[in-house]
């Protein structure tokens, strides 16, 4: 049975008897696939030492430089994306080509990343005041941590990486162990590519491998990405101890759906959102929020069109695969128990399905929810879609507005007037007009608002450029005799 270990300073760790391991599950059969290393203090300590040692040759590496390595990378993933597809599913349980559109989404960055010399160009002033001259440039913070989910194995990290490594940083990354494979593929890549051993590293493990990323002195940010109590307590925790730190939480994303919208359109986007990735995405749709005058018939088309979907093992190309973990399944069951004990109605119940092993549950469908039920207030993060009825446009506004969560959402509607207005009231971080899963492209930023996000820069794009470096501000004056003299009043431009 394969063991994942560490990658440091450019190649594998070897496990020996006093390393903790972790089993990897495959969700479509529920049997261990392997186990992974989980990284005691001193393995995860030196992984920052060895990003350390790396940082002051690659911060001082040419950008042309920095970017070859970054286009070889770029062609050596386009190339293979199909065997990192293939690793996600096997540990995740996604379909195969879902798992290909996680791995397209993350190159996107890694392509916004080439373009990095351009992100960096500084700002000059010339003659700010009489002779002296104003510059700005930006410099890598040092050692830059990664911390992510399971649930997008590559492309959450891959929101990160290329830019913290093509603006000069050294990185350590700590994935989810539930699905580690993808992170150590990632890191061979980068060394084919032609990346500095020490660069880019991999540290397996749980609460014991964050709280030393957490801890440490050498670390200058922390990008986090998982559930809202894990993204606060980093958070905190990190800038406790003076990092930068960006902390991407959960979710429960609502989807908007007006009496004019095209029900048709609203019903797959529903469909799709909710049940893709078996709604293990954090930009998956949760809630439809249908106004009631066409609330009957959209229920009725999304489950009509929900009980078409094929659902299996990922690697048959079904439309929806697994859960991640039996844990995880029997949680989101739960729910569909709570769901149906508080009185809503269950049009779809996922607990009934055929699949006698594998961690798999049907789509499910409620309607009639009510903000109080935990189906409602609590993240799932799984194929269950509530549906709840508001009386129009304000009562769903303010519905949205009152969750504590603000990621993704979306309005359905033809008429323009009203999505200008969505779009200028709503209070959440990324939204789709007529789109139901509005990532960000590469060269926007992604991120939430309220417990979504902790910290004010989103991922990727100017603002990741921005988390990833730090600036300075440079005024100079090439000696002239003409401005020697004393003064002690505070320099003002003249
Ligand atoms: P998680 O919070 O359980 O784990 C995330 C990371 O934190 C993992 O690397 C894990 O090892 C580590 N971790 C777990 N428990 C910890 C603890 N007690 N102390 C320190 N570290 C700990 O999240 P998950 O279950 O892997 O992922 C699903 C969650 O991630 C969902 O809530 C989803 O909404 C969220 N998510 C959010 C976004 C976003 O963009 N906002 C994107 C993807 C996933």
């Amino acid at each position: 049975m394969p063991t994942v270990s560490h990658w440091i300073n450019g190649q594998d760790v070897p496990t020996d008897a006093g390393t903790r391991l972790g089993d990897i599950m495959n969700p479509a059969t529920g049997r261990v696939a392997g186990q992974v290393a989980l990284a005691s203090r001193a393995t995860v300590e030196s992984a920052i030492a060895s990003a350390a040692e790396a940082f002051p040759a690659w911060r001082d590496t040419s950008l042309s430089r920095r970017t070859a390595i970054l286009f070889n990378f770029r062609e050596l993933l386009n190339a293979r994306k199909q065997e990192l597809a293939e690793i996600i599913t096997a540990e995740h349980g996604k379909v195969v080509s879902d798992a290909l559109g996680e791995v397209a989404r993350g190159q996107e960055v890694v392509e916004f990343a080439c373009g990095i010399a351009h992100q960096l160009k500084g700002g000059h002033t010339q003659n700010a005041s009489t002779k002296i001259d104003v510059h700005s440039l930006r410099q890598p913070v040092g050692v830059s941590a990664i911390i992510s989910p399971f649930n997008f194995p590559a492309m959450v990290p891959m929101w990160f990486f290329p830019v913290a490594i093509a603006t000069g940083n050294a990185v350590v990354l700590k994935p989810s162990e539930k699905d580690p494979s993808a992170a150590n593929w990632i890191a061979e890549l980068w060394k084919e590519a032609g990346l500095p051993d020490g660069v880019f590293n991999v540290v397996h493990g749980d609460k014991e491998a964050v709280d030393t990323i957490l801890d440490s002195p050498e670390v200058a940010s922390v990008s986090f990405v998982g559930s809202t109590p894990i993204a606060k307590y980093v958070y905190e925790n990190g800038t406790a101890t003076g990092k930068r730190v960006q902390a991407l939480g959960g979710a429960k994303n609502h989807m908007m759906v007006l009496p004019d919208a095209d029900l048709d359109l609203a019903a797959d986007a529903a469909v799709n959102a909710g049940y893709g990735a078996a709604g293990e995405r954090c930009m998956a749709i949760s809630v439809v929020v249908a106004v009631e005058s066409i609330a009957d018939e959209l229920v009725g088309k999304i489950a009509e069109r929900t009980r078409t979907l094929r659902i299996g093992d990922g690697t048959t190309e079904p439309d929806m695969g697994p859960l991640v973990t039996e844990a995880h399944r029997d949680k989101v069951a739960g729910y569909i128990d709570a769901g149906e004990e508080s009185g809503a109605t269950l049009v779809l119940d996922g607990r009934e399905h055929e699949h006698s092993e594998g961690f798999f549950l049907n789509p499910t469908l409620f309607d009639h929810v009510t903000p109080e039920m935990s189906i409602y207030t609590e993240e799932i993060f799984g194929p269950v879609l509530a549906v709840v009825r508001v009386p129009g446009y304000d009562e769903g506004i303010e519905l949205i507005n009152a969750n504590p969560y603000g990621n993704g959402t979306a309005i359905f509607t033809n008429d323009g007037g009203a999505a200008r207005r969505y779009e200028n009231e709503i209070e959440v971080g990324m939204i789709g007009i007529n789109v139901p899963i509005p990532v960000p492209v590469g060269y926007y930023s992604f991120g939430g608002w309220k417990n979504s996000l902790f910290g004010d820069t989103h991922a990727y794009g100017e603002e990741g450029v921005h988390f990833f470096t730090r600036g300075k501000v440079v005024t100079s004056r090439w000696l002239d005799p003409s401005h020697g003299g004393l003064n002690l009043g505070f320099p003002t431009n003249d």
